[in-house]
C-alpha cells in the first residue's frame, strides 16, 4: 500500500512539475512576443512633494495586456523575464519609452521640465556590460537631460554585488543621473552599503508606510529619515495610501511620497490630462492638489 501510495505521489508530483514546466515555457514564448508586438505598456505614477503636493517626477511602471488573459502585472511576468535573460531588452524597452514620453511631456508643458522620470532596473539588468553605453545612447537618441532621469534599484540587487556593479553606479551618476534604493529597509542589509554605494534617494518601502499607526513602524521610518539626513539623501515614501499617513509623515519632515492617496499609476493619455490641468492651476495658484496646511 506504502509502495502504491508512494508511487501515486511521484505521479502527481510530476504532473504538477511538468505542468508548470509548460505554463512557464508558455509564458515565456507569450512574453518574447508581447516584446516584439508591443503589447506591453508604461504607467506612470507620480511622486509628489508631502509639503505642496505638487507633482515632482513619474515612476515608469510596466504591466502587459495579454491577448487571452487580459491585464498582467509585472510581478507575475518580471521573474521569468528575469529568468531567461528577456529582461534586458524589455528594460531596454521600458527605458526608451519612458525618456521619450518624458521629454514629449516637456516639449507640450513648459513647466513638465522640471519633472523627472524613475525606471526600475533589474539585476540583470544592472549586470549587463553594456548598461552604462547604452543608457547614454538612449539619453541622446531622445535628448532627455541626464538630471531628468532616475535609476531605482531594490535593496536585494544592490547587495550581493561585485566592485564592477560600483564603478558601473558611479558612472552613471557621474552622467548626472541620480540613483534610488527602491523597497528600502526590506533587503537584510548592515547599513554600511549605503556609505559605499553612490546613492541620491532612498524609498522607503510601503510595508513601513502601511502601518504607520504601529509605533515600531513610525521609529523606523523616523530612524530612516534621520540615517538620510545624515548621508546627505533624499527620501521618497512609497504605498501612501491615507492622509493620516501623509500628515504623519510630513510631521517627520519626509519631502516626498508615492501612492494611491497621492495618485494611482496612470496610462499616458491621462497623465496628459492631468498635466494639462496642472499647467492651469500653476498659471493661478503654483499649486496641483489641495492639501491642509
Ligand atoms: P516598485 O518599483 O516598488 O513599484 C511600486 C509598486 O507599488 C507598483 O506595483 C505600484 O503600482 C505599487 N503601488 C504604488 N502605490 C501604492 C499604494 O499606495 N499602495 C499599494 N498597495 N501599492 C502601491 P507594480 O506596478 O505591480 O510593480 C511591482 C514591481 O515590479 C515594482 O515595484 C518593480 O520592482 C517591478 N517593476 C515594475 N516595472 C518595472 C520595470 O519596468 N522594470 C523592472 N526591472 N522592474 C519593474
Ligand atoms: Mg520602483
Ligand atoms: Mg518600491
Ligand atoms: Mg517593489
Amino acid at each position: 500500500y506504502a509502495k502504491a501510495s508512494g508511487k501515486a505521489c511521484y505521479a502527481l508530483f510530476d504532473t504538477a512539475m511538468h505542468l508548470k514546466a509548460v505554463a512557464r515555457l508558455d509564458l515565456e514564448t507569450d512574453l518574447r512576443q508581447a516584446i516584439a508586438n508591443q503589447e506591453l505598456q508604461l504607467n506612470y505614477q507620480p511622486i509628489s512633494s508631502l509639503e505642496t503636493g505638487n507633482i515632482e517626477g513619474f515612476e515608469a511602471l510596466v504591466s502587459w495586456q495579454h491577448p487571452q488573459q487580459g491585464h498582467v502585472g509585472p510581478d507575475a511576468f518580471l521573474p521569468v523575464a528575469e529568468e531567461t535573460g528577456l529582461i534586458v531588452p524589455l528594460g531596454h524597452w521600458v527605458l526608451k519609452e519612458a525618456c521619450m514620453k518624458l521629454r514629449q511631456w516637456q516639449q507640450t508643458f513648459p513647466h513638465a521640465h522640471s519633472y523627472f522620470i524613475t525606471v526600475n532596473l533589474s539585476s540583470r539588468e544592472l549586470c549587463h556590460p553594456d548598461l552604462v553605453r547604452h543608457i547614454q545612447a538612449v539619453l541622446s537618441e531622445t535628448q532627455l537631460t541626464a538630471h531628468c532621469l532616475k535609476l531605482e534599484i531594490t535593496e536585494s540587487t544592490i547587495l550581493d554585488k561585485s566592485e564592477f556593479v560600483l564603478t558601473r553606479l558611479a558612472e552613471l551618476q557621474q552622467l548626472g543621473i541620480q540613483l534610488c534604493i527602491d523597497d528600502f529597509g526590506t533587503g537584510y542589509s548592515s547599513l554600511s552599503y549605503l556609505q559605499s554605494f553612490p546613492i541620491n534617494f532612498l524609498k522607503v518601502d510601503r510595508s513601513f508606510i502601511h502601518q504607520l499607526e504601529t509605533k515600531e513602524n513610525l521609529e523606523i521610518v523616523r530612524t530612516i529619515l534621520h540615517l538620510a539626513e545624515t548621508l546627505d539623501l533624499e527620501v521618497v515614501a512609497e504605498g501612501v495610501e491615507t492622509i493620516n499617513q501623509l500628515l504623519q509623515l510630513r510631521a517627520l519632515n519626509c519631502q516626498h511620497g508615492q501612492g494611491y492617496f497621492l495618485a494611482r499609476p496612470l496610462a499616458d493619455a491621462q497623465i496628459e490630462l492631468l498635466l494639462e490641468k496642472e499647467e492651469r492651476w500653476y498659471e493661478n495658484s503654483g499649486c496641483t492638489v489641495s492639501l491642509p496646511q
